[in-house]
């Protein structure tokens, strides 16, 4: 007897009319029309059945301060930085770890079961970082809660940063940060990313640097996080979060680039809601968008992410953990407009941020851990047009959330009582039943 049988499910490869069977957490089968005992079956109805979607780039302390102390009046990058350094000294760990599950409850509410979060060392208190390891604890049943040691006033800039980033990750951090591009000097930014890459190579830690988050086209800290990567054999374990400059960059600069980031095994993020609302702030007209080369980047065979970034903080006062809004953006910005692209943009935040990640069981196939979200469209392009509501959420084969289908009744002389906005003709809200 099965614990759970989905039936009639589309998957976001494109196969119809799969049946997804569950035994103790796992997927034990996946296979078109199958039926088997169970204790509890959901007809998908034909609608999309997706692994969980997965953020490769967060900042949970900050979320959900919007307004705190104050707003940020320029909505640039570097008043953000202002504004959190002078709510820093007011947190507490019980105001950080309320906010942060508050936003890890947004987040099971929209099928986000996976998260990577930078946390901010900077602070001798370590304040943040004691309350995102406590919520990582909580949150684990439903989140892969994964924290990165964030150096955000600068490795090198901030007097105490280097002892406070080793202090985090002997406390249990996962992930080594950094942010070059906020050093002194390019000469410093150089120096962190050599001392931060042999600290994680040191410690077999991935590493996951902020990296180039500016209009500058001569910040290339890139090159420099490629060139250790390689050296130090780090291969498949690095990021570049953000890399904006890279689109100011010289054509011919980028053309070399590339091939040695795909060389040396670099993944990349892009954060579509926070580049092009962060980016080209200093520009009159015409205006850059500020997002990295996502599909050139993709062309030369280099995994490509979308991050949510930021969530009501001083950086941004909007977001939700949705990244169907995250890659709704993406697609757009990049111009990312054909089929096979917007296929993509579904990807760049499910199976790449979840490879990036190291997630284990992720994904839809037999021995996978039974974590899916049944979304209220018939394929990723419709998810991401639809922002598609999420059905219901799974976490090791039993529903943690649910959320009902967005069906309007409508009040027309001579058209259809009901009308919801998927392009077929619209299924019944899939209902569970007991046996
Ligand atoms: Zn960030």
């Amino acid at each position: 007897m099965l614990d759970l049988l989905i039936t009639h499910a589309s998957l976001p490869d494109g196969r119809t009319d799969m049946s997804v069977a569950v035994q103790q957490g796992r997927i034990v089968e996946l296979t078109p029309g199958l039926l088997a005992p169970a204790h509890e079956v959901v007809d998908a109805q034909g609608l999309l059945l997706s692994p969980p979607f997965v953020d490769a780039h967060f900042h949970m302390d900050s979320t959900l301060s919007f307004g705190l102390p104050r707003v940020n009046q320029s909505g640039t990058l570097l008043e953000g930085i202002a504004l959190w350094g002078e709510l820093k000294p007011l947190l507490t760990q019980e105001a950080i770890v309320a906010r942060a599950l508050a936003y890890c409850d947004w987040a099971a509410a929209r099928g986000l079961l996976a998260i990577r979060s930078h946390v901010d060392v900077c602070d001798p208190r370590l304040l943040a970082v004691e309350a995102l390891l406590h919520v990582r604890e909580q949150v684990r049943p439903y989140i892969d809660l994964q924290l990165v040691a964030f150096p955000q006033d600068g490795l090198l800039r901030s007097p105490a940063a280097r002892e406070n980033l080793v202090r985090a990750l002997d406390m249990g951090v996962d992930v080594v940060g950094g942010i070059p591009h906020f050093e002194r000097t390019m000469a410093d930014g150089a120096e962190s990313v050599r001392w931060l890459c042999e600290l994680a190579a040191e410690r077999g830690l991935r590493v996951d640097m902020h990296c180039d988050e500016s209009d500058d086209p001569l910040s290339r800290h890139i090159e420099s996080l490629a060139y250790e990567t390689q050296r130090l054999g780090l291969q498949g374990r690095v990021v570049g979060s953000h890399l904006t400059s890279m689109h100011s960059m010289d054509n011919y600069y980028v053309s070399k680039l590339l091939p040695l980031m795909k060389e040396a095994g670099v993944a990349a993020i892009a954060n579509p809601l926070i580049n092009i609302t962060l980016q080209g702030r200093h520009d009159s007209y015409p205006k850059r968008r500020g997002m990295t080369r996502v599909p050139e980047l993709l062309a030369a065979g280099i995994p490509v992410a979308f991050g949510q970034d930021c969530a009501m903080d001083p950086w941004y006062s909007l977001g939700s953990g949705d990244m169907l809004e995250v890659a709704h953006m993406g697609l757009h910005v990049a111009q990312m407009t054909s089929q096979s692209a917007m296929r993509q943009c579904f990807d760049a935040v499910t199976t790449t941020p979840a490879a990036i990640l190291g997630l284990e069981g992720y994904g839809l196939q037999p021995g996978a851990r039974a974590d899916f979200v049944l979304l209220h469209a018939r394929d990723p392009i419709e998810a991401i047009r639809l922002r598609a509501t999420r059905l219901q959420v799974w976490k090791a084969g039993k529903v943690i959330a649910a959320t009902p289908a967005p069906v309007a009744q409508l009040q027309l002389p001579g058209r259809p009582a009901s009308v919801s906005l998927l392009a077929a003709p619209a299924p019944q809200t899939p209902a569970a039943s007991r046996h």
